[in-house]
């Protein structure tokens, strides 16, 4: 089959690889409809995540299930669905508590041996183990382009937000409104915010966070501490949601928020220059709440607020190739030259 392999830092290409097959009773083997280009999937590009030659890359996808192991319930041949971008057991003591983030034997999609071993989603098919656990299915109301993201960056973007502590007309800041800053904006404001501000240095996502509802802030241009606080009486956010990943951007998130507020972070730290600044942290009295998203948590409510309409992550989408172009998506994402891309094979 058709699929997109890592070879080297910015080398990766479109081939063909073998076919997955099911190995366990309890897998799935989905056909592709839509697969997308994650911000993790940059960080393997840039050589900052590793992963072995040859891997299938690809964690954010919907698709059709083809063929279910014989201890399958929950979903069947022919069933929509969407998987959370790593897989959970299910079984042990952490996923029993319902935290399938810290499962003890956690795997990533499309990141390689190091990582789990599981095929990739930039592909025409892909295995999901424990399909029960890490498959959802897709109401007929809800779209691909909306779905493929419930599995990844909009359970994130929930997970910043619900983690936030955000109560109604409080004022949010959103650090990095890359795809994953812009679905925290989108969600920070189902907890009802007076304000939502977005802080970003590139002014193509800040006019689509504006458009989403969200004042806008370009550090190259305004001081953004000083204009939350402009906003709050001098106060600073109640909830300052960091979606980039770098201390910068954590400093960032400690100057706006108010004494006694909450960063709530989900940014991946995958370049972690500098020191956490613990001393502001304790002097301000912030609580910081951090971590990976637990995103088999959010999957099921985030496709009922999509089809309820009360939420519309395909506005994220900036460009829609095919798989065969998955060279050019990569090389457009890591310009900055597209806000999302998805892949069709
Ligand atoms: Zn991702
Ligand atoms: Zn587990």
């Amino acid at each position: 089959m058709k699929a997109v392999t890592f070879h080297d830092v910015g080398d990766v290409r479109v081939g063909e690889v073998p076919e997955p097959v099911l190995s366990g009773p309890g897998d799935a083997l989905v056909r592709m409809t839509l697969s997308a280009v994650c911000g993790s999937d940059l960080h393997i590009y840039h050589g900052h995540t590793p992963v072995q030659e040859g891997a299938t890359l690809g964690h954010e996808f919907v698709g059709v299930v083809e063929q279910a192991g014989p201890e399958v319930r929950t979903v069947k041949p022919g069933d929509r669905v969407v998987a959370a971008f790593y897989a959970a057991c299910g079984r042990c003591r952490l996923c029993r508590r319902g935290l399938w983030s810290q499962c003890e034997s956690r795997a990533v999609f499309g990141h390689g041996d190091y990582f789990g071993g599981l095929g990739g989603s930039q592909a025409e098919r892909c295995v999901v183990p424990n399909a029960d656990v890490n498959l959802e299915l897709i109401p007929d109301g809800v779209e691909d382009e909306q779905a493929v993201f419930v599995g990844d960056i909009l359970a994130t973007g929930y997970f910043a937000a619900e983690r936030g502590m955000i109560r109604p007309a409080d004022t949010v800041a959103v650090i990095g409104a890359g795809p994953v800053g812009l679905m925290a904006l989108m969600c920070a404001q189902l907890f009802g915010p007076a304000r939502v501000f977005a802080v970003d240095m590139v002014d193509s996502r800040l006019e689509l966070a504006q458009e989403l509802g969200a004042i806008p802030l370009n550090p190259r241009e305004v001081n953004p501490e000083i204009e939350v606080q402009r906003h709050t009486g001098g106060a600073g956010a109640d909830a300052v949601l960091e979606c980039v990943g770098q201390i910068a951007a954590i400093e960032t998130a400690i100057n706006v928020c108010r004494g006694g507020g909450t960063i709530s972070s989900v940014g991946v730290p995958s370049e972690v220059n500098g020191d956490f600044p613990y001393f502001d942290m304790w002097n301000r009295g912030l609580t910081f709440r951090s971590g990976l998203t637990n995103v088999h948590a959010y999957m099921r409510p985030l496709l009922d607020l999509i089809e309820a309409g009360r939420l519309h992550p395909e506005r994220v989408i900036s460009h829609r190739l095919r798989l065969d172009d998955a060279e050019e998506a990569y090389d457009l994402f890591d310009r900055r030259q597209a806000t999302k891309i998805v892949l069709r094979p």
